[in-house]
């Protein structure tokens, strides 16, 4: 039911953005993907995935840490079925030494974009008569850990705004859903072993294990091609009287 319908997904050149792209294109939807940046490898993924897929993909540069380019995101896009508001950074230090560029970077990218990209897209989903907004939010919006106060604060707040925009929509063709994954091995998680393993004294292995997957009681890492099945499960008709909830894909984390 995504076949021919238009999917914007958010910082989507690489890790869940990108595996979610890529399995909405497979399900026959036409995507546009996005990052900050604008290099050749960026419009080589979207020229692959033509290839690969069938389906029209575009790259299109946008940073989601500023307002106008948000907006200007979708509007470029020409349609938006399918948002998928993905972006997200990440910065662990406990709070009295968190940066404060890197709470208001955290706070901008993981949450006033999906503000900004929602707000431009509802009403091209009103046109087109079908709406699907899905927000990539995390364990994290619904439990904490220490030491990631602007994660946990943002990942809670896309939570209470996709509930928000859930009731907005809710005698309308257009759902809000947020996905929330645990640990998912991508470049951003990759980027916290270092620092996770000099903070505990542990090897990479053990990082992984006894910190990282022991909040996971699967014990295994969730994947992109899954959040990418849930996001189309989302997209589908058998989704439709799913709306300003989370779907927890997360090994069992939040059951704990
Ligand atoms: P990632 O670092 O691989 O991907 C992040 C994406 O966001 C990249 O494409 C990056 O280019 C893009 N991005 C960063 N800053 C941007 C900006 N200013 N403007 C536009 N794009 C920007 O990380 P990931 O793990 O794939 O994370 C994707 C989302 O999933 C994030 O919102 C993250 O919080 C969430 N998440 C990840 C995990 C996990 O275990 N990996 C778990 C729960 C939630």
């Amino acid at each position: 039911s995504v076949t021919g319908k238009t999917a914007i997904v958010t910082g989507s050149n690489s890790g869940i953005g990108l595996g979610v792209a890529r399995e909405l294109a497979r399900a026959g939807a036409n995507v546009v993907l996005n990052s900050f940046t604008d290099t050749s490898e960026d419009h080589a993924l979207a020229a692959e995935m033509t290839e690969e897929f069938g389906v029209d993909v575009r790259y299109i540069k946008a940073d989601m840490s500023k307002a106008e380019e948000c907006r200007a995101l979708i509007e470029q896009a020409g349609r938006c079925d399918i948002l998928v508001n993905n972006a997200g950074i990440q910065h662990v230090a406990p709070i009295d030494e968190f940066p404060t560029e890197k709470w208001d970077a955290i706070i901008a990218i993981n949450l006033t974009s999906a503000f900004h990209t929602t707000a431009a897209a509802l009403p091209k989903m009103r046109e087109a008569g079908w709406g699907r907004v899905v927000n990539i939010a995390s364990a994290h919006g619904l439990t904490a850990s220490p030491y990631k106060t602007a994660y946990v604060a943002a990942k809670h707040g896309i939570v209470g705004m996709t509930k928000a925009v859930g009731l907005e929509t809710a005698e309308e063709p257009i759902t809000c859903n947020a996905v929330c994954p645990g640990y998912v091995l991508t470049p951003l998680v990759e980027a916290q072993i270092p620092d996770t393993m000099e903070k505990y004294n542990m090897d990479r292995d053990e990082v992984i294990k006894k910190v990282m997957l022991e909040r996971q009681p699967s014990r295994e890492f969730a994947t992109v091609e899954q959040l990418g099945g849930t996001v189309n499960f989302l997209c589908s008709d058998a989704a439709k009287q799913i709306t300003g909830t989370t779907i927890s894909v997360d090994g069992g984390w939040t059951a704990l």
